[in-house]
């Protein structure tokens, strides 16, 4: 067992208890801060930066203006009281903690690994009864490396399986250092076609797609591919991606999981003072994702949705 470093620290966004999609059995995800994509479709944009942001929910807000009195950034806007002029902010919070209408919420706080694993421990029977674990989300996990790898090598000393959900847009040398801790990569795959990729992630995918390879020889891996109208929604997208998951390491491959696009972030990009690109996208029906399923089961890779 390779030692761990229990005080390395992390910024962390959230952890949510009780998931049964992020892996085997019962788990708890950590959402870490820090992302090098920009999805037009995230969910967590609240995720991207690698610093803590604040939210801002305008439905909550009493006017009190206290918010405004205690930013010495003057980042809070004196027309509009709890509006957030994101050029000035730091995220140092003080507003946050003064709101008494909690309308005003950080997201993104520095813990260590041990502090992780002690809030994990409170699910550590349901882990082993369930065969669940840890799944480490985002964000992009490998950007914070360290504290990723840290964090693996502790739940594995608890007994517990990993997870990582990953862009897989990371520095091969990294894949190679934090793979190996892993038991499931829950990786996406989002278009086979490179400019479009770039369009609506911000990045092209050739590195993606070498990396999704060599984590298919590192550990077991689940393709990820969020399905969204007018970038990958056609059967020719989806079998580019189900051919190119045949060139994966099949000992290995777990399947391909279509995740149909939703809006249910749009409203965080509005508390975070941000325009939501999609606006408006229609969701994909249920028969139109059940014809893309079969089409992939029909190259003999397994498929689910959701
Ligand atoms: S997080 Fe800090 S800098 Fe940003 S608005 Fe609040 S008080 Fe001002
Ligand atoms: S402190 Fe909170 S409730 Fe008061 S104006 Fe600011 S955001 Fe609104």
């Amino acid at each position: 067992m390779e030692p761990v470093n229990y005080a390395q620290e992390g910024l962390v966004f959230d952890i949510q208890r009780f998931s049964v999609n992020d892996g085997p059995g019962i788990r708890t995800i950590v959402f870490l801060n820090g992302c090098p994509l920009r999805c037009q479709w995230c969910a967590n944009p609240e995720s991207q930066l690698l610093r803590p942001v604040v939210m801002f929910n305008d439905l909550e807000c009493i006017h009190c203006g206290i918010c405004k009195t205690v930013c010495k950034q003057g980042a809070i806007s004196p027309n509009n009281k709890g509006l957030i002029d994101r050029t000035k902010c730091i995220g140092c919070g003080e507003c946050s903690i003064a709101c008494p209408a909690g309308a005003l919420v950080m997201k993104g706080k520095k813990m260590t690994v041990e502090e992780v694993i002690r809030e994990l421990k409170k699910d550590g029977s349901q882990y082993r009864r369930s065969g669940g674990g840890l799944t480490i989300s985002g964000g992009e996990p490998l950007v914070q490396h360290e504290f990723t790898l840290e964090l693996l090598k502790a739940a594995h000393a608890q007994g517990w399986n990993t997870a990582i959900e990953t862009t897989g847009f990371a520095d091969e040398e990294i894949i190679k250092k934090v793979l190996p801790h892993v038991d499931l990569s829950l990786t996406d795959v989002k278009s086979m076609d490179s400019k479009t990729h770039e369009e609506f992630t911000g990045v092209p995918n050739e590195k993606i797609l070498k990396n999704v390879k060599l984590i298919s020889e590192i550990t077991n891996i689940m393709v990820r591919v969020p399905v969204i109208p007018g970038v990958n929604e056609k059967k020719e997208d989806i079998l580019k991606i189900a051919e190119f998951a045949k060139t994966l390491n099949q000992q290995n491959l777990m399947g391909i999981n279509l995740l149909p696009y939703h809006s249910m972030g749009e409203n965080k990009y509005k508390m975070l003072g941000r325009d939501y690109k999609l606006h408006g996208l229609q969701m994909m029906n249920r028969d139109d994702i059940n014809v893309l399923r079969e089409q992939v089961e029909r190259t003999g890779i397994p498929c689910k949705v959701g």
